[in-house]
């Protein structure tokens, strides 16, 4: 059979029913994994690789924590993740998870989402404890705690390799029998329920009993009709400083922090020698996740140094010494989206992961196999009709 126009045969050659998965991010590299352990032969496929750069996941680091509020599934669902998450650890025998402790400060007037989180925390038994700005202060004097008005610590939380994670997953799903191909799935056509498969950049054709598209930023360009404008890609920049000599700002003697004030600001201490993070979680303008500029702004900058000198008065005038731009991929609720297309029982859609998915991977994608393989039923959560009561 030639290369060009061949069918690849992803589906039942025996009796094996066989999944398509398109995107190798967090969402999707899990997803593959799950599928494949309950005995479905899997075709996972990336256009540009497993954690690519342009994709959500490709960052090097993501936070991993409980604390979510009030009435959300997600305290839950990282539990879960978190347990997945150190069992494969040992399980492959790789560093995936820095255990460094999140610290969240409560910085604005308004409480209720750290109010709220506690009894979720409590329920789900996840380790924590209630600071007072005095007791933080005393733990961590490279902080200025002003204007904090208490705080949560979960000492398990901390965050995670992204890339190498995507990486680590893609590889091991390749080695307990999976299929992986770099190839893009060419848009068009796709909203008509993916009858006659998949076409694929490199000429060939994808065939499975059933899809799952988890492509993150990409979805609504793939599904214009069914998800569109409902999931926004943003574009958010992260800056690297460096520390001062020593391990006062390094993972030795700092957690992973979060600070609830008027605009969230994010980030962590310097590990593997690289630099002291900070993020704003304040959703950014509109961006391309193919084609947009990565270079950050000046104001971006600016914003940065200006809070991280306030925050913690050591590293005022800290150098940048590295920078990244990424991409959040929205929904109006910032809840995700794991549902069947609405044209199609076989094609789900999984995405949506709104600047807080990367930490539930493995749990979710142990949810989507269980929903692709009519295991569980899904949840009403994440369903695409939510939507269509907003307006
Ligand atoms: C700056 C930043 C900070 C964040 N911080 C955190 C955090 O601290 N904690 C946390 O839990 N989450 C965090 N997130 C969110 C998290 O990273 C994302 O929610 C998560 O990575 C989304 O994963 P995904 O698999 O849905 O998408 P992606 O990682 O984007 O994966 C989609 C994949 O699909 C592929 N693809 C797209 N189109 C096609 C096609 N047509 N054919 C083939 N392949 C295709 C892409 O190449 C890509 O690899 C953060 C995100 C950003 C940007």
């Amino acid at each position: 059979m030639s290369k060009q126009g061949s069918v690849i045969l992803a589906y039942c050659m025996v009796s094996k029913k066989h999944v398509a998965v398109i995107g190798a991010g967090a969402f999707g590299g899990w997803t593959a994994l799950h599928l494949l352990r309950r005995g479905v032969g899997v075709t996972l496929v990336d256009g540009w690789g497993a954690g690519n750069s342009r994709s959500s996941s490709g960052g090097e680091s993501r936070i991993i924590r409980a604390t979510y509020g009030p009435n959300q599934p997600y305290t839950k669902m990282a539990a879960r993740a978190m347990q997945l998450w150190t069992e494969h650890e040992k399980r492959w025998q790789v560093k995936l998870l820095q255990k460094v402790g999140v610290l969240w400060m409560a910085a604005s007037e308004d409480d209720e989402f750290e109010r709220g989180s506690l009894p979720v925390l409590r329920e789900h038994e996840i380790v924590h404890e209630e600071l007072s700005a005095p007791e933080m202060a005393r733990r961590w004097p490279q902080i200025n705690f002003e204007g904090v008005r208490w705080g949560i610590f979960e000492p398990n939380g901390g965050f995670l390799r992204a890339r190498f994670s995507c990486q680590i997953v893609a590889e091991r799903f390749m080695e307990e029998g999976g299929e992986f191909k770099e190839a893009a799935v060419l848009p068009g056509g796709l909203e008509e329920g993916c009858k006659h498969g998949l076409q694929l950049s490199n000429g060939s054709k994808l065939l499975a009993e059933a899809y799952v598209f988890a492509c993150g930023p990409w979805l609504g360009r793939l599904f214009p009709e069914t998800i569109g404008g409902m999931i926004r890609p943003t574009r958010q920049e992260i800056f690297f400083f460096g520390t001062p000599p020593g391990d006062s700002f390094s993972t030795a003697k700092l957690p992973v922090w979060g600070d609830h004030r008027e605009r969230f600001m994010y980030g962590m201490p310097a590990s593997d020698g690289r630099g002291f993070k900070v993020a704003d979680d304040t959703r950014g303008l509109e961006f391309d996740p193919s084609t947009g500029d990565r270079a950050v702004s000046a104001e971006g900058l600016q914003r940065a140094q200006e809070y991280l000198g306030f925050r913690f008065p050591a590293m005022k005038d800290a150098p940048l010494i590295e920078s990244r731009v990424c991409q959040y991929e929205d929904t109006p609720d910032e809840n995700f989206i794991i549902d069947r297309h609405p044209g199609a029982e076989n094609v789900w859609i999984v995405g949506g992961g709104s600047g807080h998915g990367f930490k539930h991977g493995p749990a979710l994608g142990e949810m989507v196999a269980e929903y692709v393989l009519n295991e569980k039923k899904s949840d009403i959560r994440f369903a695409l009709s939510r939507f269509h009561t907003l307006t």
